[in-house]
This record gives C-alpha cells, structure tokens and sequence, in this order.
C-alpha cells in the first residue's frame, strides 16, 4: 500500500512538519484530527493534523505519529485555510496562529498525551430531571400529585412549575434541565425518592433556541433604508460598511439582520473591540437572543473557553457568539454573518504577542473564501475601511439619523489660549465649560469629562533648572500621582517618591506641570462640591469590580460627573449624559503617528456621540489651543467626509495606508549601539533587496522600554506590488540577519498593518 503521510501544525513556532501514518491509524485519522507525534529524543507533542498526502518529504528520516489522540477535528477545512491564510499574511507560524485558536490546550509537553483526553476535552456534565416511570400517564400523574396537594405543599408547587416548564418549552418525554427549577434541593431530593421524578445528567449543551427571539422593536423609516441598503449591499458584496452616527441604531440593525440568520439556521458572529466596556451592549444582546447567546474572550477560563470550543466545533449552526478579537478564530460551521461593531477601533488588532492580526481583516478575508458575509460598522470609520468603500471593494450604507428625536449635540470649540488671557481659565477648566457643567447639573443632568492622560500629572519639572524626572529603564517622563505623592513608570511599572528638592541643581523644589485624569477628578470635585464625581481609567480599569461599580454608578445616576482617558468615548448608552467635555485636544493631535489626525477626530466624535442620546439635547466643549486646526474644525462639525478627504490627500502624498501597505520591524535589545547597528544592516540589506520602499532604520517614538532599546524599519508595499513576494524577501533578510553571529541575540517583531 502506498505509505500514507500528515503534515501536522504543532503549537511551536516552526511550520506544519511530516509524519509517515502508520497502518494502524489510517482508519481514524482526518484532516482536523488531534495526533500525538515524537519529536526530538523522546518528546511527545500534540498537534492538528492540516493535510493528509502521498508525496514522500525530502528528508532522509520520517518519523511516524504515535497515535491519534482525538479523531474527531477539532479544526475543519475551512478553518486551517484561515490559520494557513493568517500565517502567510502576518508572517508567523501556523503554530502561532493555532496557539490563539485552540483554547490552552495544546501545550507542548513531554506527556502531552493526555492533553486531548476526554476528561479534558468533555463537556461539562449537567443534571436533568424527567418523570418517574410509575408517573408518565396523565391519570397516575394526577393521582400522585392530589396525594401531594394537603400536606407537601413545597413538593407540589416544585411538581406544578416542573409540568409548566416541560409544557413550555415543548420538550418531549417531559426533561427540564435542574437548573431551570426554583425548588430547593432537598424539595427535588424527596420527589425523586418518591418516584415523581428521575434524576440523570446530560452534557451542557446550551442550544440556541429560536422561540427566544423575543425582539420586537419597530425601525424608523431611515433605518428600514439602511437596512435594505445592508441586505440588497450583500447581493453584490462580501463585505459591507455600515457608517451610521453615533445613536442612530446600529445595534438595532445588527440585531435584525442576525435573526434573519439564526432563523435560517446559520450562525453569527458578533466581534467587539473589549469586553469590559461593553456590558450595556451584552444586556442588550442578551435580551435579543436569550441564553443562546455564547459570550467568548480571552480571559475566561480555559475550561470555559475549551467547552465553547468543542460545542461550536459540533455544532452545524444557528450559533450567536460575540466575542473580542479571538473569537474570530473559533470553529463556525454554517457561519452566515460576520459583524464588527466599532470597525475603526485598534483593539482589533493584537500588537503583541505574535500573531499580531487584526480579527476585523480577518473577518473580511472570511467574507471573501469562507463564504459568510461581514459587516464593519462605525460612526468613524477607519480611513482603510472608508477607502475600500469608496472604491467599490466593499459595499456602503448609510444612516445618518439619531433614534428618536435626539440630535447630535451642540460643539463648542472652546480657545484655551484666548480664555487664559481673558483669565477666564482655572485650573484646566474654561469658562465655555464650567458654565456648561454649572447649567447641566441644575437640570439634573450628567456630564463626562475626557482627559488623554492618567495620574495626577504627566512630569515633574524644576522650576529653576528645568530639570524633570524620567523612568531610568525607558527614558519617558514619570507620571505624578498625588497618593502618597509617587512618581510613576507608566510603561514598565518603576515607582519612587516624589522628591521634594530638584536632585540635579539641589536648589529648586520641582511641581507636577500639566494634567491627567485624577487632578480633573480633584479640581471639579472642588468647583462643584455638591456634584459625585467618579472617574474611569487604565488605573480604575486593573480591578474589573471597581471599573464596573464605576459604570454602574454613572449609569444609575447615582454619579453627576465621569472623568476618564478614552474608555469612556467607546460605545456606552447613557441617556442622561447632556455635557460632553474634551479638556485638551491638543495633546491627542500631537502625538508622533501618522494616524493623529483621524484618532482625533475619532475620539472627539466619538466622545461628543455620548451625549443628548434619547430626546434630549447635548453640548460638548473641545478645550484646544489650536481651534482653527483643520482637524479640530471637522470633528467639531462632525464631518466625516471633509476629515476623510483630508486624510486620503495626505496620506496619498506621504505614502501612507490606505495606499500603501505597511510592515513594520522592531529590533529590541539592552546594547543601544548594537541594535542601532543591527537595524541600520538590516534596512540597508532589506533596501538593496526590496528597494526605495524601505524606510531608514529610526528610532520610535518611544525607544527604551523597560532596559531594553528599540529601533524600527518600515517597508513600504505599492498597492500594484506583490505583498507576498516582498514578505519574501523580508523573510530572507530578516533569517540572515538572526543568523548572523553579531546580531543573532537581538529580538525581531515583524507587524504587518502596524496600526
Ligand atoms: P448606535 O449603535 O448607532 O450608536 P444604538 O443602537 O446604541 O446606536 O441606539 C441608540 C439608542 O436608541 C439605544 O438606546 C437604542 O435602544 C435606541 N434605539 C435605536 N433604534 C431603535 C428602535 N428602532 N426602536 C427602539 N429603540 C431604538
Ligand atoms: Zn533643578
Ligand atoms: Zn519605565
């Protein structure tokens, strides 16, 4: 018989390897399959079998697999063309791709046999509840619970609730899962023991069940056109953009247009940028499509994510899950609709550790070989998402309405440099702002206040000799907290006491300078002394219990003012939100990436969306000392399309994506002057290969990290180029580079679409 072979994707950085498959497994083994394989002197991995063929591998020797350790795939066809596809195009490893896929269970370990057992990979287990046999007839059953009724009234009502469920949720011979039941466990104890009911245990498979679909809103007239413009879009394209203001009921249409999947039997995915914010949004969707809703992130345990894993994996469709960015790599059969809510925002992208892909990409690459359809949705659009629109690649709809009779709120733009000199300015706050603030908490109304930097202030500086304390690991200035009066690294963590005399010229005594979040908390709690003020940011966000008792305040009204950095421009729905305030512009403009520009424009019209939702009227104030920046002038009018063009006649000129593709190189390593070296070889190689595209080797923004020193190449790919060819060519000089005895121990992180 012809010697059959695998190739199998182990959970390494190397590529798929070949294993001959011994006569013994020829039966079991599929595309998909678990399989243990020897590897080294007497290490044991497990790995997914990605093809099964009849050409001999040029290498002398061929080992077999050991065995099979799960014969049912755990990954289908369609699903390692995508790890094939993401591989290649991020240029990493399938290993690396399948490391974030499968839930952690495919550690490489010397006794990872086991690692695929069923103990591990079962479902959990659940107790169910049916009637006793002697009870299965009508009369018998009444009988029984007529004996019931004078005495065990407890044991009678858990009966009456048990027959309603069953009734209900049209289940046949009667089974209702025990966790469906209200009646406490020594109640159901003694039915059982009396023969009403039988116990037994079933894997959880939470079905999704369409009789949940209780939606039932009615849509406006411009959203019923959107709607259309979205499915009638679908005819024509894979993919499709949904551009609808802040408020105008995208949720809505997402909502729609998964039903009409889940009715006809195919699954969805629901891609969000963070789960932590985005608790309205799951109530939302949890009311839409009831205990069918499967909730996946990163951060569940492996247990949980392992049985979520398998249940898809079996499942042939009507699934919901929404998920971040991993969840696009899970197993859907019959996947019918990909949405992405917030397209624009990076979260999308995994920076690091490798692979650093981006889920929305991803998604449209699905569209296009997987045959589903995705949605992007953003009220701000990625300039990359609106060009592909705009060129026809993907389809375009538009909703350009508030719900309700909200309207967009009011901009003020509000010159920092004018008001200080009208001394109309105390502490950070304008007189445009506080007047506002003032108006909006006598109507009882809220108000969020955002601030781009955390602590209480970025530096420290000596008034006498400049002087200001910077993180001796990074090189980056420490952020002041007041608490306790520390300095603190906000990269690597590093933290001292404030010193109280200038260490450089001992003369001075140096004074935070600039703001951050927690001296806005301080000095608006002190101007309006009768307002709660709470504040959301990455020092809140480390403790999940306070982020959310934060929110929740807000929510409920309980808290007047929200001050926080930019989680608190993403996607929330607070209804009594009237003043919206941007304490400082300039500081989002000024930041050293190509992309400054549409960020701020983003984050204003995004921040400026939260307020005057749900018939009311809103006001946001942009505090800027540049009002008539171009930038600042278009997201003061919302307009996106000015921005846009804006934004594509830069980026035209400047060789900038959406015309370009971008891949960045980061060198990293402790000597400075080696990684310098390194890095000025390699783009120099990489300019003589790949030509004028590559960019010189340059120091980031941000160079010193943590002790270690950092520089970059970009490459840059013509639209009319092969990408894959110059990845190519990366590949090699990159391989030569690592190879080479001088630079072999500098660290090399290659990102492609670097957002
Ligand atoms: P977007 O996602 O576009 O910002 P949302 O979907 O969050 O907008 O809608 C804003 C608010 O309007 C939400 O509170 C939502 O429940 C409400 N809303 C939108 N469309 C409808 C509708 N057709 N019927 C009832 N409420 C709606
Ligand atoms: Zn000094
Ligand atoms: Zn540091």
């Amino acid at each position: 018989m012809e010697q059959l072979f695998a190739d199998i994707i182990l959970p390494l950085a190397i590529q798929p390897l070949t294993f001959v498959v011994g006569e013994e497994w020829r039966e079991q083994i599929s595309v998909g399959s678990g399989v243990a394989v020897p590897l080294g002197k007497q290490k044991v991995y497990t790995g997914i079998v990605c093809r099964l063929h009849h050409n001999t591998p040029p290498y002398k020797r061929i080992r077999e697999i050991s065995g099979i350790v799960r014969s049912e795939p755990l990954a289908s066809v369609g699903q390692i063309a995508l790890w094939e596809w993401c591989a290649e195009y991020y240029m990493c490893t399938i290993g690396e791709i399948m490391r974030i896929a499968l839930p952690s269970l495919l550690k490489p370990s010397a006794e990872s046999d086991d690692l695929f057992s069923e103990r591990v990979f079962s479902l959990g287990k659940e107790q169910w509840l049916r009637l006793g046999e002697g009870v299965r007839t009508e009369e018998a059953l009444s009988c029984e619970l007529e004996k019931l009724l004078p005495r065990r009234k407890a044991q009678y009502s858990a009966m009456m609730e048990f027959c309603g469920l069953t009734e209900e949720m049209g289940l046949e011979c009667g089974e209702v899962p025990r966790s469906a039941l209200g009646a406490s466990t020594p109640v159901i104890a003694k039915l059982i023991e009396g023969g009403l009911l039988e116990s037994f245990t079933r894997e959880r498979t939470p079905h999704y069940n369409t009789a949940h679909l209780t939606h039932n809103t009615t849509l406006t007239e411009a959203q019923e056109v959107a709607l259309s413009k979205v499915r009638e879009g679908f005819t024509r394209h894979h993919t499709m953009l949904l551009h609808g203001i802040t408020g105008s009921g995208k949720t809505e249409l997402y909502i729609r247009l998964a039903n009409e999947q889940l009715r006809a039997g195919r699954s969805v995915l629901y891609l969000i940028p963070e789960l932590a914010l985005s608790e309205q949004l799951i109530g939302r969707l949890k009311e839409a499509f009831g205990d069918g809703l499967t909730i996946y992130h990163s951060r569940m345990t492996a247990r949980a994510r392992t049985e979520i894993y398998i249940k898809l994996s079996r499942s042939e469709g009507g699934e919901i899950i929404v998920g971040t960015r991993s969840a696009v790599l899970l197993p859907l059969n019959n996947l019918g609709l990909v949405i992405v809510d917030e397209e624009h925002d990076t979260n999308f992208k995994q920076e690091d550790p490798a692979p650093r892909f981006s889920a929305r990409d991803v998604a449209v690459w699905m569209a296009h070989n997987l045959g589903c359809k995705t949605l992007l949705g953003s009220a701000t659009p990625s300039m990359e998402s609106f060009y592909n629109a705009y060129t026809g690649r993907y389809g375009y709809a538009w909703l350009g309405e508030r719900y309700g009779s909200g309207k967009l709120p009011r901009v003020t733009v509000s010159d920092t440099i004018k008001s200080a000199k009208r001394g109309e300015r105390r502490d950070h706050i304008g007189k445009e702002l506080s007047d506002a603030i003032k108006e909006a908490l006598a109507e009882g109304r809220q108000v969020m206040l955002f601030q781009n930097r955390r602590g209480f202030a970025p530096y420290i500086e000596c008034p006498t000799c400049g002087w200001s304390a910077r993180c001796p690991h990074c090189g980056v200035t420490l952020t002041y907290y007041k608490k306790g009066s520390r300095l603190r690294c906000n990269l690597c963590g590093y933290a001292i006491d404030s010193p109280t005399r200038c260490p450089s010229c001992h003369e001075g005594e140096p004074l935070p300078q600039g703001f951050g979040t927690e001296k806005i908390e301080e000095v608006i709690s002190e101007m309006f002394p009768e307002a709660k003020v709470v504040r959301l940011d990455g020092d809140i966000a480390t403790s999940g219990g306070r982020m959310r008792s934060v929110i929740r305040s807000f929510e409920s009204g309980e808290a007047d003012i929200l001050v926080g950095t930019g989680m608190i421009t993403k996607g929330f729905d607070f209804t009594g939100v009237k003043v919206v305030g941007v304490l400082n512009a300039d500081n989002l403009l000024s930041r050293p990436d190509f992309r400054a520009e549409e960020r701020t424009f983003q984050t204003i019209v995004q921040i400026t969306g939260r307020a005057g939702r749900n018939d009311a009227e809103g006001h946001t104030i942009i505090q800027t000392a540049q009002p008539d920046n171009h930038t600042i002038i278009q997201a003061a009018r919302g307009d996106y399309l000015a921005m846009a063009r804006t934004q594509l006649r830069d980026r035209e000129a400047f060789s900038y994506p959406p015309f370009v593709r971008l891949i960045k190189l980061t060198l990293r390593h402790t000597s400075p002057e080696l990684v310098v070296r390194g890095a000025r070889h390699l783009a120099q190689k990489l300019r003589q290969m790949i030509g004028k595209g590559v960019s010189d080797a340059h120091a980031p923004a941000v160079s010193q990290i943590a002790d270690n020193y950092y520089m970059q190449i970009l490459v840059r790919i013509e639209r009319s180029e092969s990408p894959a060819d110059t990845k190519c060519l990366i590949r090699s000089a990159v391989g030569d580079l690592l190879r080479d005895k001088i630079y072999r121990h500098i660290s090399l992180v290659i990102d492609v679409d670097p957002q």
